[in-house]
C-alpha cells in the first residue's frame, strides 16, 4: 500500500453509508461485507542465476451472486491481503453500477516486475497461474490486466489454463492479445470510459469540453489513454505525471510529444523536457491548478493531508480507489465533485466483458460496436447514478454504491441463503 491507510475499511464505511441510506436492514446487505473466498498462494520460481525465491501472491472471490467472479491481476511489491479484498469488492460494485451478469475479484503477486527477466516473470506467472487454477475458469472467475500486467502477461495465464486442460480455453482471461482471442478495443477500454464519464459530467454541470484544464496522475493504459483521448477531443491537458514524478504547463502539454517520449524511454517521464514545461512532484500534480482532476495510479493517492490544497473542481477517478474516505469528507465540503472509481473507470471491465461474451460464443464483434456499446452502457450508467444523486441529494460515490448494493441486496434476496 502506498501509506498506512487500509482500503477495505475505507471500502466498508462507503457501504454502511450507503446501506443506510438506501434503508437496508442489515440482514439485507450483511454477507456482502465479507469475501467469499481468500486464497493465498506460494509461488517458488527459479531465477535466472539458479536460485529459488518464493513470492506471495493471493486471489480474492469478493462475490458471484450476480455471475462469475471478474478482476485483474496486479503485480506490486507492496500489495497486502487487505488491498486485494478491497479491489474484490470494488469489483463486484463496479459490475452491478454497470449492470455486467458479474461478480468481484481481484489477484496479486507481491513483486516488482521490473526487478524481473522476462523469463523469470514468465515462469512467475505460470507458476501463479497454476497455483489458483482450481478457482478460476470461464464459468468461475476470470482474471484481466491490472497495475504492471498486461496483454502478454495474460496470454502466459491463458496458455497454462489451456495447456492443463488440454485444449484452448480463451475465455479464462480478458484483455488477451487480439490473436489468442482478445477483443478490438479492450486496450483502450478504461481510458475511453473514462473520457466518456468525464464529457457526461462536464454535460451535465454545462461546462464545454474545449479548453477544460486536466491533470492526470499516471500515465499508464488508464492514464495514458485518457490522456490521449481527452486531448483529442480538446481538452487542455495541463499536468501528466508517472512513478518519477510530474509536469505541468498552464496552457497546456502536448500529449503526443510526450506519448512519444515515453515510447522511446522505457515508459518513463523521467528526463522530459520541453518548452515552458515545469516539473512538478506527484503531490504537486494532484494540488495544481486544474478544472477535472483525474488519478489514474494507486490507491490512497489523495489523502487528508493534501484534500484541502486540492484546486480541481471534479475529480473523475480512473485509479481504484485514489481517494481516502478522510479526504473524500474534506473534497465534499468543499463543494468538489467526484466522480467514483466504481463508475468512473468501468470501461475496462465492460469491455472484458465483451470479450468474453466473444470467447464463449466463438464470434468476433467490430470495433465500432465495441466502443458504441461501451459509451451507451456508460452513459445509461451515469444517467441513473445522477437519478440516485439528485433524488436523495448525495455524492456521486454514495449514489453509485446505493445502486450497486441495491442490486447486490436483490440478487442475494432472490437466490436466498444456501444451505
Ligand atoms: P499501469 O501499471 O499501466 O500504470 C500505472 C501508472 O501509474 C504508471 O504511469 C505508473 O508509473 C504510475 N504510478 C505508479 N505508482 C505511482 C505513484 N506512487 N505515484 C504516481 N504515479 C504512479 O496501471 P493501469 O493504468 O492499468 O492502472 C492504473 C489504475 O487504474 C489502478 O488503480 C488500476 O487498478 C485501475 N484500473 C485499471 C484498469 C485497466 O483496465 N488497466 C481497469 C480499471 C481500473 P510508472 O510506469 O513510472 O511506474
Amino acid at each position: 500500500m502506498a501509506n498506512n491507510y487500509n482500503p477495505y475499511d475505507n471500502m466498508l464505511q462507503v457501504l454502511e453509508t450507503a446501506a443506510q441510506k438506501l434503508g437496508l436492514s442489515r440482514n439485507d446487505y450483511e454477507a456482502i461485507k465479507y469475501p467469499e473466498r481468500e486464497l493465498k498462494v506460494s509461488i517458488p520460481v527459479k531465477m535466472d542465476n539458479g536460485d529459488i525465491r518464493v513470492f506471495e501472491g493471493y486471489r480474492v472471490q469478493h462475490s458471484s451472486s450476480r455471475g462469475p467472479c471478474k478482476g485483474g491481476i496486479r503485480y506490486h511489491e507492496e500489495v497486502d491481503i487487505d488491498e486485494v479484498k478491497a479491489l474484490a469488492a470494488w469489483m463486484t460494485f463496479k459490475c452491478a453500477v454497470v449492470n455486467l451478469p458479474y461478480g468481484g475479484a481481484k489477484g496479486a503477486v507481491k513483486v516488482d516486475p521490473k526487478k524481473l527477466s522476462r523469463g523469470e516473470l514468465e515462469r512467475l506467472t505460470r507458476r501463479f497461474t497454476t497455483s489458483i487454477l482450481p478457482i478460476i475458469g470461464p464459468e468461475k472467475d476470470i482474471p484481466a490486466p491490472d497495475v504492471n500486467t498486461d496483454a502478454e502477461i495474460m496470454g502466459w495465464i491463458m496458455d497454462t489454463y489451456s495447456m492443463l486442460h488440454g485444449y484452448a480455453v480463451p475465455g479464462v482471461v480478458t484483455g488477451k492479445s487480439i490473436d489468442i482471442g482478445g477483443s478490438l478495443g479492450r486496450a483502450e477500454a478504461t481510458g475511453r470510459g473514462v473520457s466518456v464519464v468525464t464529457g457526461e459530467l462536464l454535460k451535465h454541470f454545462n461546462i464545454p469540453e474545449k479548453g477544460t484544464r486536466v491533470a492526470i496522475q499516471g500515465m499508464g493504459n488508464v492514464g495514458g489513454v485518457t490522456a490521449r483521448l481527452l486531448y483529442e477531443q480538446g481538452y487542455k491537458i495541463v499536468g501528466v505525471s508517472d512513478v518519477s514524478g510530474g509536469v505541468y504547463k498552464a496552457d497546456g502539454l502536448d500529449i503526443p510529444d510526450i506519448q512519444a517520449y515515453l515510447d522511446a524511454h522505457k515508459k518513463t517521464l523521467e528526463g522530459y523536457s520541453a518548452a515552458g514545461v515545469k516539473k512538478i512532484s506527484n503531490t504537486e500534480l494532484l494540488t495544481s491548478d486544474c478544472d477535472v482532476l483525474i488519478p489514474c495510479a494507486l490507491q490512497n493517492q489523495i489523502t487528508e493531508d493534501i484534500a484541502g490544497s486540492v484546486k480541481a473542481k471534479y475529480i473523475v477517478e480512473g485509479a481504484n480507489g485514489p481517494t481516502t474516505v478522510e479526504a473524500d469528507a474534506v473534497l465534499s465540503k468543499k463543494g468538489i465533485i467526484i466522480l467514483p472509481d466504481i463508475l468512473a473507470n468501468a470501461g475496462g471491465v465492460i469491455v472484458s466483458y465483451f470479450e468474453w461474451v466473444q470467447n464463449i460464443q466463438e464470434l468476433t464483434w467490430e470495433e465500432s460496436q465495441i466502443n458504441d456499446t461501451l459509451k451507451k452502457i456508460l452513459i445509461r450508467s451515469f444517467g441513473q447514478v445522477l437519478e440516485i444523486v439528485k433524488e436523495h441529494q448525495v455524492t456521486f460515490r454514495i449514489a453509485a454504491y446505493m445502486l450497486a448494493i441495491s442490486k447486490l441486496a436483490k440478487a442475494k434476496k432472490i437466490r436466498g441463503v444456501f444451505p
